[in-house]
């Protein structure tokens, strides 16, 4: 490493091997260290750009197409190699993706969902804090808060009939905090 350089930063990020042994229990075991060299943590918050959207939602099920806001955060960012995670502040609604059209946003997710959790079962959540969206809460776990999409050539690498779509599961309407942060 050159002497002449100020702020020296070593990141060491530990590789791992993943053994999937007794079934449900991960083992991980560290098998070498990789070591980045960075000049400065300027360096280092260049290397991710993040953007804050609002979305209105209906609840109840509500399916958000975002694709548009996620290409063009990407598209200006200027970032041709990387990945962009898409990130749903809040434990009642999940990202993901789907072909965004009338049949599964405004029926078949809601109605696979409905046999997942449905709405009219006992949820020891409303005990706790009597309120109305156990089922909300257990379906945002089932799906997932975030997505991560490559970002090749400075495009978002999505199918033609895929979508990234917002699902709100609570019992009302809302406005979303969602997080879309590049690294590169
Ligand atoms: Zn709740």
């Amino acid at each position: 490493m050159a002497s002449n350089v100020k702020n020296y930063t070593e990141i060491r990020i530990k590789k791992a091997n993943l053994t999937l042994w007794p079934p449900s229990t991960i083992v991980i075991r560290p098998s070498g260290l990789k070591t980045v060299n960075v000049q400065s943590k300027q360096d280092l918050s260049q290397m991710v750009k993040t953007k804050e959207i609002k979305v209105k939602t209906k609840g109840n099920c509500d399916v958000v197409n975002i694709t548009e806001q996620v290409r063009d955060f990407v598209g200006r960012s200027g970032v041709r190699e990387g990945a962009v995670t898409v990130f749903n502040v809040g434990s009642t609604g999940a990202i993901t993706t789907t072909e965004y059209e009338p049949g599964l946003v405004n029926y078949d997710i809601a109605a696979a969902f409905e046999r997942i959790a449905p709405r009219g079962a006992k949820y020891e959540h409303e005990e706790t804090w009597h309120d109305d969206n156990g089922h909300s809460h257990v379906r945002a776990s089932v799906l997932g808060p975030s997505l991560s999409v490559p970002v090749v050539d400075g495009k978002l690498m999505l199918g033609t009939w895929q979508q990234i779509i917002l699902v709100d599961f609570d019992t009302r309407v809302r406005t979303r905090t969602v997080v879309i942060q590049i690294v590169y």
